[in-house]
């Protein structure tokens, strides 16, 4: 057995490896061989927790308006050319029952940073869709907040929070996010997990100037802090960002990553993103078979898929949310795996987990 394999059972056995160890894999991983075997292992994890199954969560891309201006997104506030929307708390209840005729429990509530929604409004929101399907998880997915707000929140029956981490390297995030800090997105990632929530961290694969070393801190950092999710995609740049023109990351790198994370995290949710499915017609098949377990599908409504434009040739953005269900729902079967419709909660996660764990800390 080659040293690369070794290292990978190794990993496979005890989720560790030093970060000398995992920046060999990650720069000396190449034959065809050895990256089958490290896919199948991370399959193999995968299997051991959460069998075969695959969870659908229902996607509703909320509001395009950000403050913020990270040099990669195509919504960054700074963006003039972006048609800016807002969903209401009708219309978002509406995707949500549109949702669940389609079978979702889960939906991921995602948006910019949007000062126009404050905690009482999101507070009103949530609540209306726990009382409609108390059977259902919520995520948000709607960057750095105060504390407060994420306590009020929590109490309003969110199940998750989705806060990518981005990048753990300080000096490249501190080059991509003008005016934000390295070390309050953090605390923020700490805040969520010490409430309860179901936490999502994550990072983006093949940034302008980041390095194999960079990933391995991503690595480490994600081991450190045992996200319940963690959401991996490449990098894709778009036209209206200080980014344009560079070079984007890769599916074959960011399976690597996707596949190395489940062996290091084992029990983590990890989505196959529609960015993977933009730069590969089978992208979601292939992060599939790489360890990933999450897909989600848009329940947007169609008039505003477009304006949603995270970056370039963003797909799925004309389909229908039963259209896309169905897509999705062909691809999982595809790729050998099954469609689990429930909540898809994390395997250390019963759905009163969460409330108990805030209440101890705001008693
Ligand atoms: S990545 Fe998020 S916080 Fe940054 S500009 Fe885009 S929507 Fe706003």
């Amino acid at each position: 057995m080659n040293s690369i394999k070794s290292l990978i059972d190794t990993l496979y056995d005890t989720a560790n490896l030093t970060d000398d160890q995992l920046l060999m894999i990650l720069t000396e991983i190449k034959s065809t061989e050895d990256l089958q075997y490290l896919f199948d292992k991370a399959v193999s994890k995968k299997a051991s927790h959460y069998k075969d199954a695959v969870y659908m969560r229902g996607l509703i891309e909320f509001t395009n308006y950000c403050k913020q201006n990270c040099n990669y997104c195509g919504i960054r506030g700074l963006n003039t050319t972006v048609d800016r929307y807002r969903l209401d708390k009708d219309m978002i209840l509406s995707c949500c029952k549109e949702g669940y005729q389609l079978g979702y429990r889960t939906f991921v509530l995602q948006g910019g940073e949007d000062p126009y929604y404050t905690d009482a409004r999101l507070v009103e929101i949530i609540k209306a869709i726990k009382i409609q399907h108390p059977d259902c998880a919520v995520t948000l997915s709607i960057g750095e907040r105060s504390r407060e707000s994420y306590v009020a929140l929590k109490m309003a029956g969110v199940d998750r929070y989705l806060l990518r981490h981005e990048t753990a390297s300080k000096e490249l995030y501190e080059s991509l996010h003008p005016n934000m800090s390295f070390e309050n997105r953090r605390e923020c990632l700490y805040t969520l997990k010490a409430l309860g929530y179901q936490v999502g961290a994550g990072f983006m694969v093949g940034l302008p100037n980041q390095t194999d070393e960079d990933l391995v801190k991503d690595l480490r950092f994600l081991k450190i802090l045992s996200p319940e999710m963690i959401g991996i995609g490449p990098y894709i740049p778009h036209e209206h960002t200080p980014l344009k023109g560079a070079h984007g990351g890769t599916v074959e790198k960011t399976l690597i990553l996707l596949a190395l994370t489940r062996l290091l995290v084992p029990k983590a949710l990890l989505p196959s993103t529609t960015a993977m499915g933009t730069l590969d017609p089978k992208g979601r098949e292939k992060a599939l078979k790489a360890g990933a377990n999450v897909v989600m599908p848009n329940l947007s409504p169609t008039d505003v898929r477009e304006k949603y434009e995270l970056y370039k040739d963003k797909i799925c953005t004309g389909d229908e949310a039963a259209h896309c269900r169905q897509c999705i729902e062909g691809r999982i079967k595809s790729a050998g795996f099954s469609v689990d419709m429930g909540r898809g909660d994390h395997a250390n996660f019963k759905s009163e987990h969460s409330s108990k764990a805030l209440f101890t800390i705001v008693e």
